[in-house]
Parts: C-alpha cells; structure tokens; sequence
C-alpha cells in the first residue's frame, strides 16, 4: 500500500470519484421529517428530471439501495404480472434485468447478440411484430461490463410504433450521454446517485411516465420494491417511504448543483469523452488494444484486452497499479481475458494521464516489454 493518506482515483463503472464538495455535503445529519430535508429530496427529483427533459410526462421516484433494487423496482412495478418483457441482451446488466424479472414471476423473452454488438432494430421489430403477447421490451443503453453503447432512440421508436412499453437502464449513461423524453418515448429510465451524476452510491431513480405508473397499483410482488406505493407516499407526504439515506441524498443535491455549475450534460460528456480519448491514446502507445469497434464505445467505460506476456496476471497488475493510487476494474467477459477503465467521475484528462503513466510504470515494474494482447 501507498504512504501517502491520499484516495485513490477510481476508474471503475461505481462508485466513483467524487468532488470534495459532494463528499462534504454528506457530514451533517438531517431528519427524515426535517421540512429543510424534504426540500432537498423535492429539488434532487425535479433536477433529475429535468436532465432528461421529462419535467413533461413523467415523474422522478428515488428508491433506497443501488441501482439493481431500481431496475428490480421498475419492472416490478410497471410490468403487470401477466406481463411479457422481451430483455435485450449483450452483457451482464442485461443478463440481470432478465433474470431479475424472472425471479419476480414475469414471462421473459431474450433477444441477445454477441457482446460486442449493439442490439438491432430491425430485429426488435421482427419479434414484436410476431409476438403480440410481449407487452415490454427491457434495454440496457450502454452495457457497462464491456463499455458498448446500445441505440436508444431507434430501439425507443420501433417500440413505441409497435405500440408497446419500454424500460431503460440507463444506469450508466444518464447524465452524460443526451437523453431527451420528449423525442425519445420511454415509460421508465433507470439510473442511480453514484454513476455520472458524480453522487456516492445509495440510490436509485426512475423517470416514470405519469399516465403509466398511475395505473399501476397492486403490480409489484415486493413491498420495498413498490415504485408505486413510493411515489404516492412521497406525493402525500413529500417524505420517502422507510428510513432514508440522508447523507447520500445531501451529497446528491451538492453533486446536482457542480453538474449544472459544470454545464450540464454537454459539458459532462465532452469532459468524459476527452478523458475516454486520453486513455485510449495513452493505452495504445504501451500496446493496449480495446475490446470493442470505435464506434460502438461509449465514453463510459473501456475494456482492454490483457496482454499476452506470460508475466501479466490481472491481481499483481490490479495491485500495483492501486498502489500507485489508481483503482482498476476486472473485465467481466466469459470468452477473453480483459480488465475495464473507467473516464467518469469527477476526473479530468490529467487524471487519466497519470493512470496511464502508472500503468506504464507497472508494466515495467512486471517485465511485461509490450502489452500486445495476443
Ligand atoms: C452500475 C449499473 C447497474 C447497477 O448496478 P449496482 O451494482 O446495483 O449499482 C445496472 N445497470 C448498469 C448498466 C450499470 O452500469
């Protein structure tokens, strides 16, 4: 371990690392009846809203926990139990939605490409076309366990012109790349505190379509889970259903206010992307190649393969590098060995310069001469 009492940076996909004053804002206790504290929850799900453009039609609900007990809520919720969700798959997180509605009891259908390819539209199409019993269809927008972007806006067209619901994960993405409710139609959008809003970890939201979640009393087979009986509660009394988490609430609206400060999503994003650029550049000139085709690679999260040298193992490197003040993430393929690096948080290009260098200096420090994947 490094002597220095500095914390590391974080390249992972969650958490992330957060700005002295997001992690500020989490040292003061509030009560959950505080009206000062319910002023603060009302704020963080209009501003959430609004990143989305979905001030309009639809409503922010925040769920206690990470972002899985969301997706889990939102399916729960809004898919009725003689419902049939048709989940695309090309990683983990979809491999999750699907299982997790299972689990609740939902008829599941799968339409899964290789992971390093995008779901396609046409092919949604097909399917909802030949089966009129799928009443949802389930889309992870950008796959974090390989960094792939999925396309939204025509996944969300086909849908709405087959006349069925859609639930994104967005998990992600939200708050870095553009997503606008009022040209791309959803019934929920899933996304949590600890990803690119740049909040620590702690909760989820969903963007529900009002005229949607309504009618959805008496769906959800969980009473935690209950997206519904969430939202009326937090209508009636603007205080959340059971205890909520205070601090990562406090820290949201702080992390809120540095998003709008910074400029908002266009401006997150452009960092992001140069942070993606910076890392990818630096990987390539130590032999690094990606996982994924340029232009299916969202500015979230990339994956490189692991080198070929027999002197590479994914532990020492993790270690050395995390000793350096760098957190990695492990790859999460069945077929190749890849390790993942995040470019959000609340980092810059200078950031990813010198986690680059500490990778390079790893390499070194393990003999590796190229890292050529093989
Ligand atoms: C992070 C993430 C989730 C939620 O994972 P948790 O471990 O529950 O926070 C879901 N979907 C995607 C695409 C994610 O990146």
């Amino acid at each position: 371990m490094s002597n220095f009492s500095r914390d590391p940076i974080l390249l992972t996909p969650g958490p992330l690392t957060t700005s002295l004053a997001t992690k500020m804002a989490m040292l003061r206790d509030w009560g959950s009846w505080d009206s000062g504290f319910n002023a603060v929850t009302g704020m963080v799900r209009e501003r959430l809203l609004s990143i989305a453009g979905a001030e309009g039609a639809h409503v922010c609900v925040p769920l206690q926990g990470s972002g899985t007990f969301a997706v889990e809520a939102a399916v729960n919720t809004l898919v009725p139990r003689d419902g049939h969700l048709l989940a695309l798959i090309n990683g983990a997180y979809g491999t999750r939605l699907a299982r997790l509605a299972r689990m609740m009891g939902r008829r599941v259908s799968t339409l899964e490409t290789a992971e390093d390819v995008p779901a396609a539209v046409a092919d949604i199409e097909r399917l909802l076309q030949a089966d009129s019993s799928i009443t949802h269809v389930g889309l992870v927008h950008c796959e974090t366990s390989t960094g792939i972007l999925n396309p939204l806006e025509g996944i969300a067209d086909a849908v709405a012109r087959c006349g069925r619901h859609l639930i994104v994960d967005a998990m992600s993405s939200f708050g870095a790349l553009p997503i606008d409710a009022r040209r791309v139609p959803f019934d929920a959008l899933v996304a949590a505190s600890g990803k690119c809003i740049e909040g620590p970890p702690g909760i989820g939201f969903v963007l529900a379509r009002r005229s949607v979640l309504e009618h959805c009393a008496g769906n959800s087979t969980s009473l935690s889970l209950d997206l519904h009986d969430q939202w009326q509660y937090m209508e009636r009394t603007t205080q959340w259903r059971f205890t909520p988490p205070t601090h990562v609430v406090a820290a949201l609206s702080a992390a809120l206010e540095a998003f709008d400060a910074e400029g908002g999503q266009p401006a997150r994003l452009a960092r992001y992307t140069r942070n993606c650029e910076v890392l990818v550049r630096g990987m390539e000139e130590l032999g690094f190649r990606r996982f994924l085709d340029p232009r299916v690679q969202a500015p979230i999260i990339v994956t490189f393969l692991a080198p070929a040298d027999p002197r590479y193992g994914f532990r020492e490197f993790y270690d050395r590098v995390r000793d350096k003040g760098f957190i990695l993430y492990p790859g999460k393929l069945t077929q190749v060995e890849t390790f993942r690096v995040g470019c959000i948080g609340a980092i810059g290009p200078d950031e990813i310069r010198h986690a680059v260098n500490a990778v390079r200096d790893t390499l070194a420090e393990m003999g590796i001469e190229g890292a050529a994947p093989g």
